[in-house]
């Protein structure tokens, strides 16, 4: 089973919206649903908060601290494909760096539930 890490994006987090962080990612993780090829292993879920700046870093630090490396790090649907969209940085940009940051891919979205 892969192992992977996901960002969230704080904002729409805090805004509630019936999810959040609180199922989509996870469900569609849990069943290989979306952009995720295969039932995958949760192994961190962090927050992006504005402007986007400590996110790579915290994604490196989850890694560091848990000592499990994720096989893929996924930018959450609501970070890289929400209307409207991220107003710090496009997701192509942030994938790129946290890519530079931990030498692990990411993949921009996660799931395509409403
Ligand atoms: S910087 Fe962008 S992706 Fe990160 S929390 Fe703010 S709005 Fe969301």
């Amino acid at each position: 089973m892969k192992k992977v890490a996901v960002i969230g994006c704080g904002s729409y987090m805090d805004s509630g919206n019936g999810c959040p962080g609180e199922w989509r990612c996870l469900k569609a993780a849990s069943l290989g649903d979306g952009n995720f090829e295969e039932p995958s292993q949760v192994v961190a879920f962090i927050r992006c908060e504005c402007p986007g700046r400590a996110t790579a870093t915290n994604m490196g630090l989850a890694i560091k601290l848990s000592e499990i490396k994720p096989d893929v790090i996924y930018l959450s649907s609501c970070c890289a494909k929400a209307k409207p969209g991220c107003p710090y940085s496009d997701p192509e940009e942030k994938a790129k760096i946290i890519e530079e940051k931990t030498g692990i891919k990411v993949v921009l979205g996660t799931h395509d539930y409403h």
